[in-house]
C-alpha cells in the first residue's frame, strides 16, 4: 500500500469505530488501481459533518455547505465529505442543491466516470459498483450513466474527460464521445475558473495531443477562451511532440499560435493570475525576439533564465529540433552579470562623479553600461565603468 493511504488509515477507523462507515473515493483510488503516484486522498462517510467534527479533534469547516470537513491528523489534512447526491442542475454546472445521504452507493453514483467511482474500504476491499475496474483496465473514459444527462447536469464533466485523456492516454467511450460532441456548446456556462483548471491538468498530462486533438474533435475547443476560431491553429498545435513541454510552456505556445498581438486579452480572458500572465507574455516577447535576432548575450540576460529556457523548449518543439536550453544554460551562467545590482556601480556612484541634477540619464547610463558588461566590452568594476562613460562623454 501507499504511504498516503496508511497515513489516513486512522481516520476511516476512527469514524467505522463511532459507529459510520467511511472509504477512500475518488482519483486517489483510481490512481492506486493504475499504480500512478497518488497525490491526496479523499475520504468519504455516511457521517454527516456535525458528526465528522464531533470524531475528531481538530478540523476545519472548508466546504461545511458541500459537506466536506478537514480533519488534520499529523500535520496533514485530509478531506472527508458526507455521502451526497446532486439534485436538480437547471443551468448545466453545479447542482442547486446538495443532499446528504447515508448510502455508498448513492454517492458514487452522482460521480463522473466508472474510473472514479470506485470506494477502497479500510481493509483494501473495492466497491465497484459501476464496474470501473474493468474500465481501468481496458483504459476506458465512461461516464456513469447516461453520458447526454451527465454532460447536461455538469459540463464541466466534459473537459474533465479531455484532460483526463492526456493524463492517462486512455480512449473515450464511444457513447461518452457522442454525447460531449452533441453538448459541446453547454461548456459555455461553465466558470473560467473551472475551464483553466482542468486546461492546466490537459496541458500537463504526458498525452497533451491526444487532449487537444479531443476538444477540436467535439467541437469543445469552441467554448474556450480565446480559442473559438482557432481551430487550425489548435490542429497544428496538436501534431508538434509536446512530451517535453510543462503547462505554461504549453501556454506559451497557444498564445503564440493562437492570439497574435492580442496576448494579454488572450490569457486575461482565461483569468490567469497577473503575475503568470506577465511570464508568459514575456515568454512570447523573447520568442519573437529569438526569432528575429538570434540568441545573443544580451537578449538570454533580459530574458532570465527560465524565459529563456521556456522558449528555447517551445521553439524546438516548433522546428523539430533538438532544444539547446543546455546550451543556454551554461551560457548563461557565464553571463559577466545577471542582473543590473550585480552592476558594481549605482545611481548614488553616477550622481557622486558628475554635478548633473538626478533624471533620465542614469537609467539610461546604467543600461548601457549593463550592455557593455555583458557584451564583455568593459570589466565590471566601478574604474572601468567610469572610464567607459567618461569615453561615451555621459560624465
Ligand atoms: P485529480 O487526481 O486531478 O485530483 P480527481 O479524479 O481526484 O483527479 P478531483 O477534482 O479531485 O479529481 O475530484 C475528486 C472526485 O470527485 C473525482 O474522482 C470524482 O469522483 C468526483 N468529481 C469531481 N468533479 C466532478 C464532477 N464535475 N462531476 C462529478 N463528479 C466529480
Ligand atoms: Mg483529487
Amino acid at each position: 500500500e501507499q504511504p498516503f493511504f496508511k497515513e489516513a488509515l486512522p481516520i476511516l477507523q476512527a469514524l467505522e469505530t463511532a459507529g459510520y462507515e467511511a472509504y477512500f473515493v475518488g482519483g486517489a483510488v483510481r490512481d492506486f488501481i493504475l499504480n500512478r503516484t497518488v497525490h491526496d486522498v479523499d475520504i468519504a462517510t455516511s457521517a454527516l459533518p456535525d458528526e465528522v467534527k464531533s470524531v475528531f479533534l481538530h478540523t476545519v469547516d472548508v466546504g461545511i455547505e458541500h459537506g466536506t470537513v478537514l480533519v488534520l491528523l499529523d500535520g496533514r489534512g485530509y478531506e472527508v465529505t458526507t455521502f451526497r447526491t446532486e439534485e436538480a442542475y437547471s443551468d448545466f454546472r453545479r447542482p442547486d442543491e446538495v443532499i446528504f445521504v447515508r448510502s455508498l452507493r448513492d454517492d458514487l453514483k452522482r460521480r463522473d466516470f466508472t474510473m472514479n467511482a470506485i470506494a477502497m474500504a479500510a481493509d483494501g476491499q473495492l466497491v465497484d459498483p459501476f464496474d470501473g475496474q474493468r474500465d481501468l483496465n481496458d483504459g476506458i473514459i465512461r461516464t456513469v450513466g447516461d453520458a447526454s444527462e451527465r454532460f447536461s447536469e455538469d459540463a464541466l464533466r466534459m473537459m474533465r474527460a479531455a484532460r483526463f485523456i492526456s493524463q492517462l492516454s486512455f480512449e473515450l467511450d464511444l457513447k461518452t464521445l457522442q454525447a460531449m460532441i452533441d453538448h459541446a456548446p453547454l461548456l459555455s456556462h461553465i466558470a473560467v475558473e473551472r475551464k483553466l483548471n482542468e486546461m492546466d491538468k490537459l496541458l500537463s498530462g504526458s498525452d497533451k495531443a491526444a487532449g487537444l486533438s479531443l476538444l477540436i474533435q467535439t467541437g469543445l475547443f469552441a467554448f474556450l477562451p480565446g480559442l473559438s476560431g482557432q481551430k487550425a491553429a489548435l490542429e497544428q498545435v496538436a501534431v508538434l511532440p509536446l512530451q517535453s513541454l510543462n503547462a505554461d510552456q504549453m501556454w506559451l505556445l497557444l498564445a503564440d499560435k493562437t492570439a497574435g498581438r492580442h496576448i494579454t486579452d488572450f490569457l486575461r480572458d482565461w483569468r490567469m493570475a497577473g503575475k503568470r500572465v506577465k511570464r508568459i507574455e514575456k515568454g512570447v516577447r523573447t520568442l519573437n525576439r529569438v526569432r528575429a535576432e538570434g540568441w545573443h548575450d544580451v537578449l538570454l540576460y533580459e530574458a532570465q533564465l527560465e524565459t529563456a529556457v521556456d522558449c528555447a523548449e517551445v521553439v524546438a518543439v516548433l522546428d523539430g529540433k533538438t532544444s539547446i536550453s543546455k546550451d543556454l544554460i551554461s551560457r548563461w551562467h557565464g553571463l559577466p552579470i545577471k542582473s543590473r545590482d550585480e552592476l558594481d556601480v549605482t545611481g548614488s556612484d553616477l550622481l557622486a562623479w558628475t554635478e548633473k541634477p538626478r533624471g533620465i540619464w542614469i537609467k539610461e547610463c546604467l543600461e548601457l553600461t549593463e550592455k557593455a558588461v555583458i557584451n564583455r566590452e568593459i570589466k565590471n568594476t566601478k574604474e572601468n565603468i567610469k572610464e567607459f562613460l567618461l569615453s561615451c562623454n555621459l560624465l
